[in-house]
């Protein structure tokens, strides 16, 4: 169990009641102790997940997802915690997936952060849920998006995926976002690591938080320079760039401002029904895929002997190709060639 993550989760018996009518009656009727045994079950559940799914989409009513991306430490919990209260003040229910392994919500947390979550976690209108992020890549869990959709569904109006910007990450916080936060602090080396890691593509807003230490306006006027030579090139319209002291909650009214006004325009321009559009058509190849695939690997039989093909054509520097021809040939499939 993590530091602020939602305590009513139940662990061990979430999976076999997953399709219980008494859990979706609780989940209906807004009770967070389903609601948490289906992030449960969407979570390790495979089998179930499907039919989960076919319930929960017409519950949906579609909750805008802010990616809040950028390096480890700048800042994107506490940012993400001030934005809450805000959006909380003005009255939606927020739903938090962390999946930054240092995040304070899921567990990386030094006491102040511990103190200064701790009304989050008693609001009935926040719900925390922490993800292991996926090993090795620093990318989002799979189950991301669903977890978006069990938030969705609940009645979540907001729902902020929290993850370190390195690696796969930033991908696949694209996908699974409306409207994405870049989070960055002022140094030199963050700036490099976040051209490198390709997340100034990814942002429709810009923070630079601490801008109590020196070099905020500096970093900010850089950042400006870069967008504004890629527009000048057409290749997109420069996104805002606010300074703020999430710490102290300074700038943050103007950054949760700043992001309501992104979410209107985007939302003006059809952005949002596009990205549900998109996020569906992925969720229909992808599932296709793996279900070909494993039909393939089961009408050919042919698990074991693409193994040892594999090693062979290493330790032989042989082709492939004459393999996957007679494993296509074996179900009449013309392989595909590009
Ligand atoms: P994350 O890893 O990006 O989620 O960063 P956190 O939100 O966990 O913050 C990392 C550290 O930076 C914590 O010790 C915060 O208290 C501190 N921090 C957050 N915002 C500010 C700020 O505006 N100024 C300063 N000086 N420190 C901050």
């Amino acid at each position: 169990m993590t530091l602020c993550e939602d305590h009513t989760m139940d662990a061990g018996d979430g999976l076999s009641k997953a399709l219980n009518p008494g859990l979706w009656d609780g989940f209906l009727k807004g009770s967070r102790i389903s609601c948490a045994r289906l992030i449960t079950a969407v979570e390790n559940s495979p089998k179930h997940l499907s039919s989960i799914l076919d319930r929960l989409y017409p519950l949906q009513k579609g909750a805008i997802r802010v990616g809040v991306t950028g390096p480890p430490g700048v800042g994107k919990s506490t940012i993400t915690a001030a934005l809450t209260r805000k959006a909380r003040e003005a009255g939606h229910k927020v739903g938090i997936i962390a999946v930054d392994p240092t995040s304070p919500f899921s567990g990386g947390a030094f006491l102040g952060d511990r103190i200064r979550m701790k009304d989050l976690v008693g609001d009935d209108g926040v719900f925390i849920r922490s993800l292991a992020s996926r090993e090795g890549h620093g990318g989002l869990s799979p189950a991301t998006p669903y977890v978006a959709d069990v938030f969705d569904a609940f009645g979540m109006d907001w729902i902020f995926i929290e993850t370190v910007g390195v690696g796969q990450a930033e991908l696949d916080v694209l996908t699974c976002s409306d409207v994405v936060i870049v989070v960055l602090q002022p140094s030199t080396g963050d700036m490099i690591q976040a051209l490198k890691a390709g997340i100034l593509e990814a942002g429709d807003l810009f923070v630079i938080n601490k801008a109590d230490l020196s070099g905020a306006d500096i970093m900010r006027d850089s950042l400006r320079f870069i967008f504004e030579m890629e527009t000048a090139e057409g290749q997109h319209i420069s996104p805002p760039i606010l300074t703020a002291t999430a710490r102290d909650d300074s700038g943050i009214e103007e950054v949760f401002a700043e992001l309501g006004g992104v979410i209107e325009k985007l939302g003006q321009a059809g952005r949002f029904l596009d990205k549900r559009r998109e996020r569906i058509e992925g969720e229909i190849e992808k599932t296709i895929r793996q279900s070909l695939w494993a039909s393939f690997l089961k009408v050919t039989g042919s698990k074991a002997e693409i193994e040892a093909e594999a090693r062979d054509c290493v330790e032989h520097g042989k082709s492939p190709f004459p393999l996957i021809r007679e494993l296509c040939s074996r179900i009449r499939l013309e392989p595909l060639q590009e």
